[in-house]
């Protein structure tokens, strides 16, 4: 028997990984939650039929998440993760020994059980002590804070279904009032590659560029998502995303990335001319100070 997941990204090209076995499968509150075991990717964890993640490739995911802003940030104790609940995006700030909190707020328990069950590489380290783990909707947790977060990570699900909240004005305007007067907000940001998710990453990045000063998009490329070519959004009160990176510090450190490093910071935030023209007239894109 062959069996196979696949996931359409337009109406006329999906993407199709043979499956070995599914290891778990469930209906939560909000989402349908599926691992299964694959031959080329290893584990595979999807959410209503949407890859969330693989054993593979999820490293580039979430060092581009985290790293960047904490290269960037020269001080970051204070974290906040909204979404997040595989926990690859702790795994790496638990690497940083000045973070002393983070807060990760998922709205599903279930995926962090099915995680710390199944994808034990990921969810690693949702047991350090500076973790506290929320089950809420992030959109509320937010309206609570004022000048509390150094970071906020938004690790979301795509623009529908529970994730829809965290791409709205209303989400991004508490981001910016709970963030400390030099705080960095990092989210994820679609891909801008094919038409519908194009005009997703410039709505997005329109709303976010209403509530910070600045606010500036950069790349990696993600072989299991959409096009394999993925965004992300840098928002700051203060820093500047490549000239307010410390690649001395960042290395000093002595983190060891398989992806991230230093100099692909700076190159992640020159996009291409077809990417640029999609938020050229929402930002106020000045490339020549990157
Ligand atoms: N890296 C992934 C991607 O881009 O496909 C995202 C991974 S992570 C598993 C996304 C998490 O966000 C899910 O576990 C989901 O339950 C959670 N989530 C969705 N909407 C949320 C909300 N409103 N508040 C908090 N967590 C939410």
């Amino acid at each position: 028997m062959h069996l196979t997941f696949t996931e359409k990204h337009t109406k006329n090209v999906g993407l199709c990984i043979d499956i070995d076995r599914q290891i778990y499968s469930a209906q939560s509150r909000f989402q349908r939650i599926d691992i299964f075991e694959t031959p080329e990717f290893g584990r595979i964890l999807t959410l209503d039929g949407f890859l969330m993640l693989t054993e593979k490739d999820e490293f580039i995911y979430h060092e581009m998440i985290v790293h960047v802003p904490l290269a960037v940030h020269p001080n970051a104790e204070s974290i906040l993760i909204i979404g997040g609940g595989d926990g690859g995006a702790v795994r790496e700030l638990c690497r940083y020994d000045t973070v002393r909190h983070i807060d990760l707020v998922e709205i599903d328990e279930d995926v962090v059980a099915a995680c710390k069950e199944y994808l034990p590489d990921v969810s690693c380290r949702l047991d350090d002590p500076r973790v506290t783990v929320h089950y809420e909707d992030g959109l509320r947790f937010i309206r609570r804070f004022t000048d509390h977060y150094d970071v906020i990570i938004v690790d979301s699900t795509d623009p529908f279904g529970p994730g829809e909240g965290l791409f709205t004005k209303e989400f991004y305007g508490n981001c910016y009032k709970a963030l400390k007067a030099d705080g960095i907000l990092v989210n994820q940001h679609e891909n801008p590659f094919y038409p519908d998710d194009a005009l997703s990453v410039r709505q997005i990045h329109k709303r976010i560029v209403q509530s910070f000063p600045l606010s500036k998009l950069y790349q990696a490329h993600i072989p299991t998502y959409p096009s394999g070519h993925w965004l992300f959004g840098f928002s700051s009160k203060k820093h500047h995303p490549v000239n307010g990176m410390d690649a001395g510090r960042w290395n000093a450190l002595g983190i060891k990335t398989r992806y991230y490093n230093t100099n692909l910071h700076k190159a992640a935030f020159a996009l291409p001319t077809y990417v640029e023209d999609i938020i050229k007239d929402v930002e106020d894109a000045d490339i020549s100070r990157l």
